[in-house]
């Protein structure tokens, strides 16, 4: 059955995978009446026009959010004050702001203190992705039964904030509050950390000498591949989230060492019964991942 639009006008200010998917979606669901994207490439526009995202595409981020009722930054979070910079004397009161970045703590410092008092933040950070970018790779259901986390500073208004969680409930996801900065330690370990050591591990290879490297791309499925796809992420989008979670990011990594130094100990030692004990505590928790419905 038909529901009425959540909102009447929504602006997207980047229209990559995570843009791209929401309009899909708001489309999808009728969760808006109008759909206005911005992104800087003329290219990105004429795309996401011809994929039919949106009824309009603006080079200018203030263009894009006149008269929207609701705004959600999906740029690199790197971009997010120059963007709120640029938007903020053209937003319309009582509109909401919101975003997707992949850390808070620092998309509340970079563009809370360029909105006018007259309208209301609600941060958001969509947990689900893929390793690819543009206006092509979005789809409607990347939602679905993923969370997404809602980080509204201390006196947000709360009707905001239920405005913002039904979007995304209505986008078929579980909506979890959180402080920004647990947020950020959160997500230091279950994303930010995993690909950083994808990362790692596949730049090693570009440093092996030629004939070991093709016999690792020959014999990749023995591992190897799995990493290939996280490093295969953004590397503009992944820059600035290290840039902007650097202290969690830090700490998590310090107790990461710590382990690895242990496990390198255990094998030099030929510690079998720790090496075992350490990789049966882990095969439960891939099964805490399974039974969470979130592999
Ligand atoms: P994406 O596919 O690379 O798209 C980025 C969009 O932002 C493009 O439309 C791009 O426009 C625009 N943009 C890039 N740099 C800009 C700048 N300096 N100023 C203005 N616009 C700019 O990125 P994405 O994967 O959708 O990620 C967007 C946000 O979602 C990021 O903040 C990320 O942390 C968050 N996020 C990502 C994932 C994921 O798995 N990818 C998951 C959850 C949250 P042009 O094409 O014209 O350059």
């Amino acid at each position: 059955m038909a529901t009425d639009p959540l909102f009447e006008r929504l602006a997207l200010i980047g229209v990559g995978l995570i843009g791209s998917s929401i309009a899909r979606l708001a489309q999808s669901e009728g969760l808006v009446r109008e759909i206005v994207v911005c992104a800087r490439s003329e290219q990105t526009r004429a795309k996401a026009l011809e994929l039919g995202l949106a009824g309009r595409a603006e080079a200018e981020p203030g263009t894009a959010v006149e008269g929207a009722d609701l705004v959600i930054l999906c740029a690199p979070v790197g971009a997010n004050a120059a963007l709120a910079e640029a938007m903020a004397p053209h937003l319309a009161p009582g509109a909401i702001v919101s975003d997707v970045g992949s850390v808070k703590a620092a998309v509340i410092r970079d563009v809370a203190p360029h909105l006018p008092e007259n309208v209301h933040f609600v941060p958001g950070h969509p947990v689900a992705g893929t390793e690819n970018s543009g206006p092509e790779a979005g789809f409607a259901e990347l939602f679905e039964e993923r969370w997404c986390i809602l980080t509204p500073p201390e006196g947000t208004d709360p009707a905001a904030v239920e405005r913002v969680a039904e979007f995304w409930r209505r986008a078929g996801s579980k909506v979890e509050i959180m402080d920004a900065a647990h947020h950020d330690v959160v997500l230091a370990i279950t994303s930010h950390l995993p690909h950083l050591i994808a990362y790692n591990i596949v730049d090693t290879v570009a440093d092996l000498e030629a004939t070991t490297k093709a016999e690792v791309f020959k014999y990749a499925a023995g591992g190897f591949r799995d990493f290939t796809r996280i490093a295969a992420s953004d590397p503009v989008m992944w820059r600035d989230i290290f840039v902007n979670n650097r202290e969690a990011v830090l700490e998590m990594l310090g107790r990461f060492s710590e382990d690895l130094t242990a496990l390198q100990r255990a094998i030099r030692r030929g510690d079998a019964e720790l090496l075992e004990e350490v990789f049966t505590r882990t095969r439960a928790i891939r099964k805490g991942v399974v039974d969470a419905g979130q592999a």
